[in-house]
């Protein structure tokens, strides 16, 4: 045993090289010996782990750097906490990241793989809902991408979100199972685990004389245990950590009972621990006031900031330095708890007194708000959270009694306003309110486009921002270029390249370049027919997967989101039903041919949604079967949103749909990344889309409908939506037929709620913004008509959407909050 071994002068293993024959051969080491296959025997699945596995040594060369740097220059750490992460399949990402895409290629075929097929097994990892999750996984590769020492903290979800099938048109859920065949990219470290408590009572110790002391003794503990997998940034630059947390409990097997013959009851608690991170939570923008939620965002907060603290303090830094090295992104609200959390860690474990906790702990936070849904804030019934969080509830009125005192005090607000800042809510039965505590707790608060964080202002935190005016700030969302460009469009990236080189690949803002070329009639033809190649690649995909036949010279007309009543599905599905009639009352007339696209999953207990799944399979059945309509007209719903299929929707469309009601989608994405890929817009001004717009040039995108001043004002004074739709022959006539059973007559009844919820409140404004709609349609139509302008504008899309790239937004970030 050699003793005075000084670790760092140990010999560095020998970085891999790229060359395709050395990487063949160790695939097949890693097959022989990782896996303990046979080449003769092994499966594609066995390939692709093998493959997996050589990606990643790659990418654990440059981890290890990266540690090795942060830890020496005892860098500021920035921990994104996120209940989603909507990673999708990472081989592609990490390979072109690293710059391997073509010697990986190359060293499979010498072996007889095809790389596409066994990329087309990876499973599509789907630890979020939607949006907000995906925007957690594009800023985890922004931040290696711009080089942030950064950790994502989450949740390692048995069960990500649910795989969506049809059963004659409706929704049916089944469970993702997407660690079946294992997971080749983590590393379970079970050395970092933390114990987590739930439940019991708080013990006061008094201290002669001194404050007194508290001690929460919980009544159930779980371990949670931390499986790492490393994001690799572009160019293999830097590589951070994704750390996602296991429950396991505490005593696998209750020995005692077990031998006293309840072999059942002997393993209960270990079913209980591992349930609390079996399953995602499958509601978007609706909160899930369930028990089992408010366990989950606890065990993830407190495994958390244990680690962040053990990693603080081992790096030699005093919790006085705690805000100059540890930067906390709270994503939207289901984090919020860790307020409280690093409170009870500072003041009961750290012996600090309340007021120097809670100037660390403000320091430290920032927060994401996701939406001003009054149905998506987050409240607990303070009897549920002080019965699981007992020594919490109590830190709560501590904190809200200090904020309230100054409030008054200080700052001369009313019992009015005052109610609107507390932590409980006192207007029903009494909750505590999480967007106020992650407000609070901050020293930082951002929306994600211009408008909603106006918005916020005025409407949410209105009393807060008063207390607190110089908190919010904006940070509009961003989408990342590698994947949502270089990976699921290499021909547009190829043809960019060859047009302007490769300085747009590290500079997004760099493809403005192209804007040059948007009048050239050969660039425009080469645009177009990269267009028209990854529409016939949709088209096989919808040939193959549903049997539908789809021209690709026909527009490609694409909806694919969440299903939500704001975000309008049934506004798309409706102005459908309006042409369709239109077409077969003047066939005469020179229509566009459109293909009518959609996808998305509808949270399982959201009725209206799942009925507005149905209502767009029953109007495509009808539709496509009618031979006065075929060729000018076809709808299809493609079942089981996510992230891979995406990937090859967005780069096929030429028309997308952001359609949601004015004021309520707080930005988006999915917008971002169709015009990134030369779709021309339709939609509102809405979330980024105003800022889209400001981008793009009022010419190059199609705005149509109310503004969100003017649904608010609709709103207030009283909206009469069945004058508007008795007003109008088109819309009328298209509800008349959706709610007679025109498209459903085996249940004729089916629909008509939907239709009657239209002629009585239409709370989302599909029948205000109706008529706007249909003619920005019929606009949509005309430049589609002129072949070459459409081309351009297109083009100008793309030349023109690089700020969106969320290296933008991080970045900004980093400037005006983080400071890592
Ligand atoms: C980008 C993305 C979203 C968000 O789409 P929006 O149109 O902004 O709602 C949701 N799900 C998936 C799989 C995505 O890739």
């Amino acid at each position: 045993m050699i003793k005075s071994l000084n670790k760092a002068d140990l010999p560095l293993p020998q970085p891999r090289v790229s060359d395709p024959e050395v990487l063949a051969a160790e695939i097949i080491e890693h097959l022989t010996y990782g896996i303990g296959k046979d080449a003769t025997v092994a499966t594609p699945h066995d390939w692709l782990t093998a493959t997996i596995l050589v990606v990643r040594d790659h990418i654990i060369d440059r981890w290890m750097e990266s540690t090795r740097a942060v830890y020496a220059n005892n860098a500021k750490r920035v921990y994104y906490l996120s209940l989603e992460f909507l990673i999708g399949r990472l081989m592609r990402d990490a390979m072109s990241n690293l710059g391997l895409m073509d010697e990986i290629r190359e060293a499979l075929a010498s072996i007889g793989v095809e790389l596409d097929v066994i990329a087309g097994l990876e499973p599509d990892a789907a630890l979020g809902n939607g949006g907000l999750g995906r925007l957690a996984a594009c800023f985890m590769e922004s931040m290696a991408t711009v080089h942030i020492p950064a950790y994502g903290y989450g949740i390692r979800y048995v069960h990500g979100l649910f795989r969506q099938q049809m059963a004659d048109g409706w929704q049916v859920e089944l469970p993702e199972t997407w660690l079946a065949h294992g997971n080749p990219w983590e590393f379970e470290r079970r050395e970092s685990s933390y114990e987590i408590g739930f439940g019991g009572a708080v013990e006061t110790v008094a201290e002669n004389g001194e404050e007194a002391h508290f001690i929460w003794k919980p009544g159930e503990r779980v371990i949670a245990t931390a499986y790492d997998t490393p994001i690799v940034g572009w160019r293999g630059g830097h590589v951070n950590t994704l750390r996602l947390w296991s429950a396991q409990p505490i005593d696998p097997i209750l020995l005692e009972a077990f031998n006293a013959g309840d072999h059942i009851g002997a393993l209960r608690e270990s079913n209980k621990a591992e349930a609390l991170t079996r399953v995602l939570y499958p509601a978007d923008a609706t909160a899930a006031g369930q028990e089992l939620r408010l366990r989950q965002e606890y065990f993830f907060c407190s495994a958390s900031l244990q680690d962040i603290l053990r990693r603080h303090l081992q790096q030699g830094n005093e919790l006085s330095a705690l805000p100059d090295k540890v930067a906390i992104q709270l994503n939207d609200t289901h984090p919020a708890v860790s307020v409280v959390e690093l409170m009870r860690l500072l003041c009961d474990v750290h012996d600090l007194d309340l007021d120097t906790a809670w100037d660390l702990t403000s320091r430290t936070f920032s927060y994401t708000n996701h939406t001003l849904l009054p149905e998506a804030l987050e409240s607990w019934p303070v009897p549920l959270f002080e019965r699981l969080l007992p020594r919490h509830m109590q830190l709560v009125y501590v904190i809200n009694a200090k904020i309230l005192r100054d409030a008054r005090k200080n700052r001369n607000f009313s019992d009015h306003e005052i109610s609107h800042i507390s932590l409980i809510d006192e207007s029903g039965d009494r909750r505590v309110r999480m967007g106020n505590l992650a407000f609070i707790g901050s020293h930082s608060i951002n929306g994600v486009s211009a408008l909603h964080t106006a918005l916020m202002k005025e409407t949410v935190f209105a009393d807060l921002h008063k207390l607190y005016p110089e908190r919010i700030n904006n940070k509009t969302n961003g989408i990342t270029p590698r994947r949502w460009l270089m990976q699921c469009n290499p021909r547009l990236t190829s043809l960019i390249r060859d047009t302007v080189g490769p300085d747009f690949l590290d500079d997004a803002e760099k493809l403005k370049a192209l804007d040059a070329y948007a009048d050239d009639a050969e660039f425009r033809k080469q645009f177009a027919a990269v267009k028209r190649t990854n529409k016939e690649q949709l088209a096989n995909l919808v040939a193959s997967r549903m049997g539908i036949r789809l021209d690709p010279s026909a527009m490609f007309d694409i909806q694919i989101k969440r299903i939500h009543e704001y975000k309008r599905q049934l506004l798309n599905i409706v102005e459908t039903v309006a042409l369709f009639d239109q077409i077969r009352t003047h066939p005469e007339r020179d229509w566009v041919p459109r293909v009518k696209l959609f996808a998305g999953k509808a949270a399982p207990s959201y009725h209206n949604a799942k009925l507005i799944i149905k209502l767009a399979n029953d109007v495509a059945r009808v539709i496509n079967n009618d031979p006065a309509v075929r060729n000018l007209l076809k709808v299809v719903f493609i079942p089981n949103y996510n992230v891979s299929l995406a990937e090859v929707m967005v780069p096929a469309a030429d028309l997308s749909e952001q359609i949601s009601t004015a004021g309520m989608e707080a930005s988006g994405t999915g917008n971002m990344k169709f015009a990134l890929n030369g779709a021309l817009t339709i939609g509102t001004l809405d979330g980024a889309n105003v800022e889209m717009r400001d981008h793009v040039g009022e010419e190059n995108i199609v705005i149509f409908g109310m503004t969100a001043d003017e649904v608010g004002k609709l709103r207030a004074e009283g909206h009469n939506p069945r004058a508007v739709i008795e007003s109008s022959r088109e819309l009328s006539q298209a509800l008349a037929a959706i709610a007679s059973g025109v498209f459903s007559p085996d249940d004729p009844g089916r629909f008509s709620e939907l239709v009657d919820g239209l002629y009585q409140h239409d709370w989302f404004m599909v029948a205000a913004d109706f008529n706007a709609y249909a003619k920005a349609q019929r606009d949509v139509d005309a430049l589609w008509a002129d072949e070459a302008s459409w081309y351009s504008k297109t083009i100008r899309n793309t030349a023109r959407m690089g700020w969106f790239s969320s290296d933008r937004t991080i970045q900004q970030y980093n400037t005006d909050i983080w400071r890592a």
